[in-house]
């Protein structure tokens, strides 16, 4: 490899890690911002465990995401020569994919991400790895938005490896990849935001009750024999992974509507 192509291959890199720390900061760090500090009373009713934590359990989770975005990226950048030499089956260019394959090549990549994550992560936890690979993620059993990367090095090398393994596999478009990129981040700060966001009926509906929610999530960093999966409960609910408590929980998480207590803060006014 040629001094020139070293360089476009750290400077990709450098920018992927500067867009992703940025990501972070502004989605979860956001989010920590908005439902931890400004509106924590409005949206007390809907935390998903009662209890205060610690400021300094704080700083701890933001110091490990920030250094577990560093080990997430690490496969993506090894990957780099492959990717910009035109060896994976990632098409660069939009316009080159119809709209309907798109929206396949989404469900497919988000339906892949969750068995991929299931799975691992159901195999981090067994006893004989869990120290070194997952232990570092579970340091709060009360989780916040800003745990969202807490991973140790060779959780993130796990995590991270799905993207690039894919692209050697499967045809995505970089609109997909994109998108899919994104919403990893909105679905790390949402199953760890600490508060329920999603409405009560989602527990019963057929369709709704697949859907990973922040209970669930939140569920899992109390105990974490139950809940692996993130973004569907299907696995867990196949596998028999999913917590017997988990719909009365949500549920009673869920009791009073989101905005509840910024009526009630309005009509007191
Ligand atoms: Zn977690
Ligand atoms: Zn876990």
């Amino acid at each position: 490899m040629d001094v020139d192509a070293l360089i476009e291959i750290l400077s990709t890199a450098a920018m992927w890690l500067g867009r992703s720390w940025l990501r972070f900061a502004i989605v979860c760090g956001g989010s920590f911002l908005l439902f931890w500090v400004v509106f924590a009373r409005r949206f007390a009713h809907r935390r998903c465990q009662p209890g205060d934590v610690e400021r300094s359990m704080h700083w701890r989770e933001f110091r490990n995401s920030m250094l577990g975005v560093i080990f997430f990226l690490t496969p993506m950048t090894l990957a780099a020569p492959l990717v910009m030499g035109g060896y994976t089956q990632l098409e660069l260019d939009p316009t080159a994919t119809p709209w309907w394959l798109l929206i396949i090549q989404f469900i497919v990549v988000v339906v892949a991400a969750d068995t991929w994550f299931y799975f691992t992560h159901r195999l981090m936890h067994h006893s004989r790895i869990y120290a070194w690979t997952h232990k570092l993620h579970h340091l709060a059993d009360n989780p916040s938005p800003l745990s969202g990367y807490a991973f140790s090095w060779a959780e993130g090398i796990v995590l991270g490896a799905f993207l690039p393994l894919l692209l050697l596999v499967m045809p995505v478009n970089v609109i997909v990849l994109a998108v899919f990129v994104n919403l990893f981040s909105l679905g790390e700060a949402y199953v760890h935001l600490g508060y329920e966001i999603l409405p009560r009926w989602l527990a019963r509906n057929p369709v709704g009750k697949l859907i990973g929610t922040s209970v669930m999530h939140s569920m899992h960093h109390e105990d974490g024999a139950y809940n692996f999966g993130v973004y569907f409960t299907w696995w867990d609910r196949a596998l028999g992974t999913l917590h017997p408590d988990y719909t009365e929980r949500y549920e009673a998480v869920t009791a009073q509507p989101l905005f509840a207590r910024t009526r009630a803060l309005e009509q007191a006014e």
